[in-house]
């Protein structure tokens, strides 16, 4: 066994918070611009004597989520209270699920750049988050705590050690915010921390006396988040895995190795050891007695199937299948339901795909990235944006004058007709006219000319651009290029 041989192992366990109104026991709203402890309520504060009451849509979300994965959903799920002492956590247990998740064994397809890798979801469950500590950086030597995320929906969701490499613990990690964002389960903001990563990492160091696969202790970051310092941290951690491996190989022969919990250092890019990894006996779990368990009615489990929608992976080969496009204009059109519901509407108006997705990537997705907006921003409905595209196909205007009215569009919301009308931007396509400005080009630009006849046929770009110039840019590209050849060969 050499260092070569040292294969990444790696499980990802993530929490988002779910999209609803309000917290996970209690009426109290969710949100993440008010003022610190302004949402909170008795339930959410730990009072004595309160009493949780489930969010029937948190269950609905999570239950949708799990299936999106795959996930059978067990015919009962229970809650159990996980107790530690904390002073982001008032009640000093959280309300979670330890033994019976509501959903167990689904898996993501996630796209690498080696191909499609399979990851296994072990469990996904519902729980509910923690608030938040701050500590004084100023050197006061206290800390502040907002309970405003306390109780708020949390939804955990435990990979299978399937991941094999830092690139693709990323990969997972945004494929898993992808899906949940196209489900409407989360908004997945991570600047928010409504998503957050702990990676579990190990190395497989051969395989035992007893014919199985032998792991480095599984070290657990703590707390990512973003892709980037998931990506990093497993980079680091798994160096460090190996670098302690090959140093001291003998030590490595214990059946268990145990397990570590980590913090990690994002400015430094190091990881530290925080502690030994807590037994599950250490939190005292024990069934929730103020909550029924969750005993899912069938028919129910089969209404929120429904309203999974087609997830991006699939609609993303059948946009390669069905309307013939290239991997990466699908990939980009798939990445955000809108945007695909936006291409779709346009291509099934222009009944011409390929021409839509022209538009959606050229016009379209530039605009929305200088913008840095979502396409419920564009201020532009599908049928507009038809429009425009049908004019163009009909050679109402060319298409160069095409993204100029887009932008017209954008900035006055009028319809495409009215501008082309409006603005006189009708393309000239009558063989006259156009031979026209044919000619003034080749007039002002002797010395081009005489290029191109010497030989140079990067000057017919340049008198392509001229004769354009003199049109104003209106004239049919083709009919040009056309005239300006006959003329030039003659
Ligand atoms: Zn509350």
């Amino acid at each position: 066994m050499t260092a070569a041989d040292l294969l990444p192992t790696i499980g990802l366990e993530v929490h988002m918070h779910l999209k609803t109104r309000t917290k996970l026991f209690c009426g109290c709203p969710v949100r993440y611009d008010a003022r610190p402890n302004s949402c909170v309520c008795p339930v959410c504060l730990g009072m004595p004597g309160v009493l949780p009451v489930m969010n029937g849509r948190a269950v609905e979300l999570a239950v949708r989520m799990a299936l999106a994965l795959g996930c059978a959903i067990p015919d009962l799920a229970k809650w159990d209270r996980k107790h530690y002492y904390y002073p982001d956590l008032p009640k000093n247990y959280q309300i979670s699920e330890y033994d019976q998740p509501l959903g167990i064994g689904g898996f993501l397809d996630v796209e690498t750049p080696r191909g499609a890798v399979r990851v296994g979801i072990t469990r996904v469950h519902l729980e509910e988050d923690a608030g938040k500590l701050m500590h004084d950086e100023r050197g006061g030597n206290f800390s502040v705590v907002d309970l405003n995320r306390t109780g708020t929906p949390l939804l955990e969701i435990v990979s299978e050690p399937d991941i094999h490499g830092a690139e693709d613990a990323r990969a997972y990690a945004e494929a898993l915010r992808q899906l949940a964002v196209y489900l409407g389960v989360g908004d997945c903001h991570l600047q928010l921390g409504q998503m957050r990563f702990e990676p579990n990492v190990s190395l497989r160091i051969g395989t035992g006396p007893d014919g199985k696969p032998r792991y480095t202790p599984i070290s657990e970051i703590k707390n990512l988040n973003s892709f980037r310092s998931v990506e990093r941290a497993v980079v680091f951690e798994l160096a460090r895995h190996r670098q302690e491996y090959v140093a001291n190989p003998a030590e490595y022969t214990l059946e268990n190795l145990g397990k570590e919990t980590r913090g990690w250092r994002d400015d430094e890019g190091v990881s530290f050891l925080q502690r030994s990894k807590e037994e599950a006996h250490d939190y005292r779990y024990f069934p929730e007695p103020d909550l029924v368990p969750f005993v899912p009615d069938r028919a129910w489990v089969e209404a929120v199937r429904a309203t999974v929608p087609e997830l991006p992976q699939g609609r993303r080969r059948r946009f390669i299948s069905e309307y013939g496009l290239p991997e990466y204009d699908a990939g980009v059109l798939t990445a955000e339901r809108g945007v695909a519901d936006f291409f779709e509407k346009v291509a099934g108006l222009v009944k011409d795909p390929k021409t839509a997705s022209n538009w959606m990537m050229q016009d379209v997705m530039r605009v929305l990235n200088e913008r840095k907006a979502g396409i419920a921003d564009l201020g532009m409905t599908p049928e507009a944006l038809a429009e425009l595209v049908s004019l163009v196909k009909q050679g109402a205007i060319n298409r160069n004058k095409g993204t100029e009215v887009f932008g017209k569009m954008l900035a006055s919301g009028k319809p495409a007709g009215e501008i082309v009308r409006q603005d006189g931007l009708a393309q000239v396509a009558d063989a006259g006219a156009v031979e026209a400005f044919v000619d003034q080009a080749l007039a002002a630009n002797a010395r081009t000319v005489e290029d191109y006849k010497g030989g140079k046929k990067a000057a017919l770009g340049r008198l392509m651009g001229e004769a354009m110039k003199a049109s104003g840019g209106k004239a049919n590209p083709q009919l040009v290029r056309e005239i300006l050849l006959r003329k030039l060969g003659g």
